[in-house]
């Protein structure tokens, strides 16, 4: 992984996976105080809100949220993205989530879509930083 000195990272929840991502940044909290982080609108509000997390805002995923993140992340601008998706409700925007994971694999960007991921990908930026 390629990375700035703050890492860029995006975050994204599914509904039902939005308590899991509050649990995950809190655990991982110190971490995400240091990186400079955006999110949908939904999931960036409840990170601001419960965690103190300073957070850029996007539109909400459904209205265009994920096609912001992708567009910003091809542009060169997202080092990392943790998207917990939910595998069982069918989603009205599953072509912005096909598009954001499929610039992922474009661009070689590393995409968390479940919390175990997630926890090996942040450790691991985390033990990048503390080495630079
Ligand atoms: P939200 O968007 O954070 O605004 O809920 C996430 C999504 O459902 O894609």
């Amino acid at each position: 992984m390629t990375m700035t000195a703050r890492p860029r990272i995006a975050l994204i929840a599914h509904d039902k996976k939005k308590d899991e991502m509050i649990a995950l940044a809190r655990e991982y909290l110190g971490f995400l105080q240091e990186c400079s982080l955006c999110a949908t609108g939904t999931t960036g509000g409840r990170l601001a809100k419960e965690l103190g997390l300073a957070v850029e805002r996007m539109h909400s995923g459904p209205v265009g949220g994920d096609l912001q993140i992708g567009a910003r992340l091809v542009s060169g601008g997202i080092d990392c993205v943790v998207f917990l998706r939910d595998p069982m409700t069918p989603q009205p925007h599953e072509p912005d989530i096909n598009a954001l994971v499929r610039a992922c694999d474009v661009h070689d960007i590393a995409c968390a879509t479940n919390v175990s991921t997630a926890r090996l990908v942040l450790s691991q930026l985390m033990r990048s930083g503390a080495q630079a």
